[in-house]
C-alpha cells in the first residue's frame, strides 16, 4: 500500500480542535450594500474551469508522477485542466494538450536568486530576475513567496511583481507545527479531514497582496505544489484547493490569458464545489470581470454572486469594509469607490474562496485596461 501523507508537521492539539480560519467577528456595514433577486451569468462567452496549479512530475528529482497519474488524479477531482511546472526545465512538454477531458498545460518552476517564479508560456523562458513589465504571452508569478524555505526574498522589485500565488497548498502544510506522527495517524485515518485542519488563511501573503494593490494590479494564484513520493499520492491533496478562470473556451491560449489577466479566483474545494462565483463591477451597463483597473464614476457598482449560503468580506485598500450575507444564487452588490476592491468568502466560517481584485481608479490611468 502506498502510503499518502504529506510531510507536514501538525499538533494533536489542532486537529482535536479543528481550526477556524478568518475572523467572524462582525463589523458594521459602512456604504450602502443590498441583495439583488436575480440570477446572473458571467459575461457571454465566458465559462467557468476549475484547474490544478503546479503539479510537479516524474520530470522534477523531488517527484515521481507520471502523465497517467496526474491526469487520472485531475479527472477524479473533475478539473478541466492541470498546469505542470516541474523545477527548472519544461521536459513534460510532450504531454501537453487535450488527455480525455483534462487539459495539460506545462510550465517550469524557475528558480531565481530571490526564490521561485512560475513561469508559463510559449516554450522556454530563461529569467535571472523578474521582468521589468509584464507581459501579454508568459504568466510569471512568484512561487509560494511566503514558505520558510525558498522564499521570495525580491520584494524590493515590486513595480515588476504581476502575479503571486496567494495560496500555496505544500507551504500551508509544511508550516503547520505540531506532531508529526498524530498527524501521519489522523491522515491515514481521514486524510481529507486532516488535510482540511491543516489548512489556514494565509494572512501573510493576503497583507502583502493588499500593500501591493494599492499601488499597481497584482494577480493572486492558488497553487497546490503537489510532488508524488513514495509516500504521497496526488490525491486527496488535489481535491483541497483550486484556481478557476473564467474563459471563452478550454483551450491553452485562452486559459492562459485568463490567468495573466486575472479573470480567475482561488477556491478552496474542500468548503464546497464553487463554479458559479462572480465578482464583478458594473460600469454604465458593462461588466468589469476581476483582474480589471476601471475608472470610477458615481454609478459604480460592486456585484458578487456565491453558489451556496455564505458569508462575504468585501476588502477595500486592505481594509474589510463589509460583511455581507449571501444566499445562494443571489446577487449582493454595493455603490464602489476608488481603490482595490477584493473579497473572502467563508462558508460555514472558513474560507472558501479568494476573488482576484478589481481596482477603481479615481482618475483614469495608463493602467485602465486589463492588462495586469
Ligand atoms: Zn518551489
Amino acid at each position: 500500500m502506498r502510503l499518502i501523507f504529506m510531510n507536514f508537521q501538525a499538533s494533536a492539539l489542532l486537529l482535536l480542535l479543528v481550526p477556524v480560519i478568518g475572523c467572524r467577528a462582525r463589523v458594521p456595514y459602512r456604504g450602502s450594500a443590498r441583495v439583488l433577486i436575480e440570477a446572473t451569468t458571467h459575461e457571454p462567452g465566458l465559462r467557468d474551469y476549475r484547474g490544478l496549479l503546479q503539479i510537479h512530475s516524474e520530470h522534477s528529482a523531488d517527484s515521481q508522477g507520471t502523465r497517467e497519474e496526474i491526469v487520472e488524479a485531475a479527472r477524479s477531482v473533475g478539473a478541466d485542466f492541470v498546469v505542470i511546472t516541474d523545477h527548472d526545465n519544461r521536459n513534460a512538454e510532450p504531454w501537453a494538450g487535450q488527455q480525455g477531458d483534462v487539459l495539460l498545460m506545462v510550465g517550469e518552476e524557475l528558480t531565481l536568486p530571490d526564490g521561485h517564479v512560475l513561469v508559463v508560456g510559449p516554450g522556454p523562458r530563461k529569467l535571472t530576475a523578474l521582468p521589468e513589465s509584464g507581459s501579454s504571452k508568459w504568466l510569471v508569478a512568484l512561487s509560494h513567496p511566503f514558505r520558510t524555505r525558498h522564499p521570495w526574498t525580491g520584494w524590493d522589485q515590486s513595480a515588476a511583481i504581476t502575479h503571486m500565488e496567494v495560496y500555496n497548498l505544500g507551504s500551508d502544510l509544511q508550516e503547520s507545527r505540531g506532531d508529526l506522527i498524530f498527524s501521519a495517524l489522523s491522515y491515514l485515518l481521514a486524510p481529507h479531514f486532516t488535510l482540511r485542519a491543516l489548512m489556514d488563511r494565509p494572512r501573510a501573503a493576503l497583507d502583502r497582496w493588499d500593500e501591493l494593490l494599492t499601488h499597481r494590479m497584482v494577480v493572486g494564484l492558488g497553487g497546490l505544489d503537489l510532488h508524488r513520493r513514495w509516500y504521497q499520492a496526488y490525491l486527496p491533496a488535489a481535491r483541497m484547493v483550486s484556481t478557476h478562470v473564467l474563459a471563452p473556451e478550454k483551450d491553452p491560449d485562452a486559459i492562459l490569458q485568463a490567468l495573466i489577466q486575472g479573470r480567475c479566483y482561488i477556491a478552496f474545494e474542500s468548503e464546497g464545489e464553487s463554479p458559479g462565483f462572480d465578482f464583478v463591477v458594473r460600469s454604465h451597463g458593462r461588466r468589469l470581470e476581476m483582474g480589471t483597473t476601471a475608472a470610477w464614476h458615481p454609478a459604480l457598482e460592486w456585484e458578487c454572486q456565491v453558489p451556496w449560503d455564505a458569508e462575504v468580506h468585501l476588502y477595500h485598500n486592505g481594509v474589510r469594509l463589509q460583511v455581507l450575507d449571501c444566499e445562494a444564487g443571489r446577487h449582493c452588490q454595493g455603490v464602489a469607490a476608488p481603490g482595490a476592491y477584493r473579497l473572502e468568502v467563508f462558508r460555514n466560517g472558513r474560507l472558501a474562496i479568494l476573488s482576484n481584485p478589481i481596482r477603481v481608479m479615481a482618475e483614469p490611468s495608463e493602467d485602465s485596461n486589463r492588462r495586469p
